[in-house]
């Protein structure tokens, strides 16, 4: 596929180089035109604990496209014990991002995997993280839809104190209940945990960069570097805002609502 290897030139030369909002019903039709050429290539953005795996990994499947996660890729990379994973880990821990050159270099293999199994379009999550690799990617392919996902600042702390995967099979949980009252001119917010089924519940692990301090600075490193990204895309008039309501009950059929898309019982989709 092309795209990879030209991703994989822009990743060196992204190792020398520094690295209008349209309506949601324009977005959608967008996103539909697109899709009868060729399989969807979105991206979705979002703090730290907002939800992007939980709803692009969902997402991925009814459409029928990977759901290609750079944090992913990152961990997969850190726990094999290979040449960088000494580096990756004092960087991840310490809540920093990891250089473009690194990434893209993660990115480019896992699309030439894909591209060998013949997977095709894909929904990217934490990825573009600044400005330097949404104009790599730019110059590199066409971005159809970028779902920004919103939550309270309140909420996302304790979502990623909560959140929890088990090590056996891999599945991601959250134990955190959150139940914010109206206030500030705020609504109030209910998000039940999502609970691991029994087998699990012995096997729950926590990831080491969500300790409240590393959290904090992930946050603060979202609104310096990746904030202006959600800029980027707006300008381009392929941004679609997205205030999560809920948990996921209540989120997730809006969100299909704001992308146009249908989930019909028996799991097939159809982006109207
Ligand atoms: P988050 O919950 O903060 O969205 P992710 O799982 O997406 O976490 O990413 C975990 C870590 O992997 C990040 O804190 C960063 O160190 C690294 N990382 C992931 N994607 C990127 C990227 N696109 N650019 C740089 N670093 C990244």
């Amino acid at each position: 596929m092309a795209i990879v290897h030209r991703l994989l030139r822009s990743a060196a030369a992204a190792a020398f180089s520094p690295a209008a909002a349209a309506a949601r019903r324009g977005l959608s039709a967008l996103a539909a035109e697109q899709t009868l050429e060729r399989n969807v290539q979105w991206v979705f953005l979002g703090c730290p604990g907002v939800g992007k795996g939980t709803y692009a990994s969902r997402l991925s499947q009814l459409v029928g496209v990977p759901h290609i996660a750079t944090g992913d890729l990152v961990r997969e990379e850190l726990a094999s014990s290979g040449p960088l994973s000494q580096q990756l880990a004092e960087i991840v821990n310490q809540g920093k991002l990891v250089s473009d050159e690194i990434i893209m270099d993660l990115l480019s293999k896992r699309l030439e995997r894909g591209e060998t199994k013949g997977e095709s379009g894909f929904i990217l999550d934490g990825f573009p993280r600044t400005v330097g690799q949404a104009e790599i990617l730019e110059g590199v392919t066409e971005i159809d839809l970028v779902v920004n996902l919103k939550l309270r600042e309140d909420v996302l702390l304790e979502k990623c104190l909560g959140r929890r995967t088990c090590s056996q099979c891999g599945g991601n949980f959250n134990i955190a209940s959150i139940n914010v009252d109206e206030g500030n001119g705020k609504p109030g917010m209910y998000m039940p945990p999502l609970l691991p089924p029994a087998n699990c519940m012995s096997k729950l692990i926590t990831r080491a960069d969500d300790t409240e301090e590393v959290v904090k600075k992930r946050l603060h490193i979202y609104n310096e570097l990746s904030r202006p990204v959600e800029e980027f895309y707006r300008k381009r008039g392929k941004l679609l805002e997205f205030d999560l309501p809920g948990g996921i009950p209540e989120s997730w059929p809006k969100l299909l609502q704001a992308l146009n898309i249908e989930d019909h019982e028996d799991k097939q989709c159809a982006v109207a």
